[in-house]
């Protein structure tokens, strides 16, 4: 963006435009994003002034600056804008000089020079600015600024300040959650929970073994759940009580498609011949954006001892052919079988969800 994109522009305007560009250099320099760009309004009256409009030099940034030693200035080194401006003698006694100025082909390389020459400049040994880069809070930031010297007038601080406030300028500083997600990766998720059939007094439990599969799937869904919520993920739990198993289905569906949602999870418990044993997951299609969730799932209870059967495709369950979401079914062992009831005795319901949790949203 150039300065005289700004010239007609309302302050309103000009700060909705130049906002993101401060955010953005904060990103990368660690210079608050509030005070530099009080700082571009004050120094360059709005990016009107004659230095920004003819060099796009927002912040008087002169040719040679602090020794040019410090790193990473975005200036070409060679243009120059030369202007008169004023220097006071002994602090008082007012004179004019032609002075060259650095001009840039954009205001984002004037922030970014700035920003620079702020993280960079030394007083000796020492950094002019230490302790600025990464400082939140603006007014700590401009006392620094005035302790390194950068204006010799202390009316200079209190006049960003004024401008900071009365335009509500830190809604362009960068969000400390923000950054912590960013680096964390630990996206939230919206998740639909549900366990299978109704309530084992209902007209529809699921099937029964040596434990009862809806008495315990419920346990384990809403334990899922809590665990899930306390991850800071928002949860929907969706099982239901139906009429009979048709009614209980289209039941479950219709709460779960009330929200928009990442994933669809059911937990259910597997029946057969008192044989088979182990945990399977299930899901819709093999390109179903819920497979690396279904993976991360059945890994996790092999872990926990449960022979692996693994995740298997399939597409005539109305819970996964119906639901709007990416959604999966986890079998977790058989209700019928003598071994896999007695590690899930020995393991407790909590460690089943919480491997399950671990296999939607790991803690990172
Ligand atoms: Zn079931």
């Amino acid at each position: 963006m150039k300065a005289i994109e700004l010239k007609g522009l309302t302050p309103d305007k000009i700060i909705t435009k130049i906002g993101p560009l401060f955010t953005a250099d904060q990103k990368k320099s660690g210079i608050l994003a509030s005070m530099s760009m009080g700082q571009f309004i004050l120094e360059s009256g709005w990016g009107k002034s004659e230095l920004a409009q003819k060099a796009n030099n927002c912040f008087g940034m002169k040719k040679n600056l602090s020794g040019n030693t410090w790193a990473g200035s975005t200036w070409d080194k060679k243009s120059v804008y030369e202007k008169v401006t004023a220097e006071y003698k002994n602090g008082k006694d007012k004179y004019y000089i032609k002075a060259a100025f650095r001009k840039y082909s954009s205001i984002e390389l004037s922030i970014a020079d700035h920003s620079a020459y702020l993280n960079g400049a030394m007083n000796g040994s020492v950094k002019r600015y230490a302790g600025l880069k990464g400082c939140k809070d603006y007014k700590q930031a401009l006392g620094i600024i005035r302790a390194g010297g950068y204006a010799t007038s202390s009316q200079y601080g209190r006049d960003v300040i004024k401008i900071i406030e009365q335009y509500n300028l830190t809604r362009f500083d960068v969000k400390e959650e923000a950054k912590k997600k960013e680096k964390k990766g630990t996206k939230k998720m919206k998740i639909n929970v549900h366990a299978g059939h109704t309530k084992q007094s209902g007209n529809a439990p699921g099937a029964s073994g040596i434990v009862h599969e809806s008495v315990e799937d419920r346990k384990i869904a809403n334990e899922l759940i809590k665990i899930l919520k306390k991850r800071g993920h928002k949860v929907h739990k969706c099982t239901s009580n139906g009429k009979n198993s048709r009614d209980n289905l289209q039941r479950i569906v219709t709460k779960c498609n009330k929200h928009k949602v990442d994933l669809d999870v059911s937990i259910h418990l597997n029946c057969y011949n008192k044989s088979a044993h182990g945990t399977e997951t299930l899901i819709f299609s093999s390109d179903s954006k819920a497979k690396p969730y279904a993976k991360r799932i059945d890994a996790n209870l092999t872990k926990l001892g449960f022979t692996d059967r693994g995740v298997k495709v399939r597409n005539d369950l109305y819970v996964l052919r119906r639901t709007n979401a990416p959604a999966l079914l986890v079998e977790t062992f058989f209700c019928d079988n003598r071994g896999d009831c007695n590690l899930y005795k020995k393991l407790g319901y909590k460690k089943i969800a919480k491997a399950i949790a671990d296999g939607i949203a790991p803690v990172k």
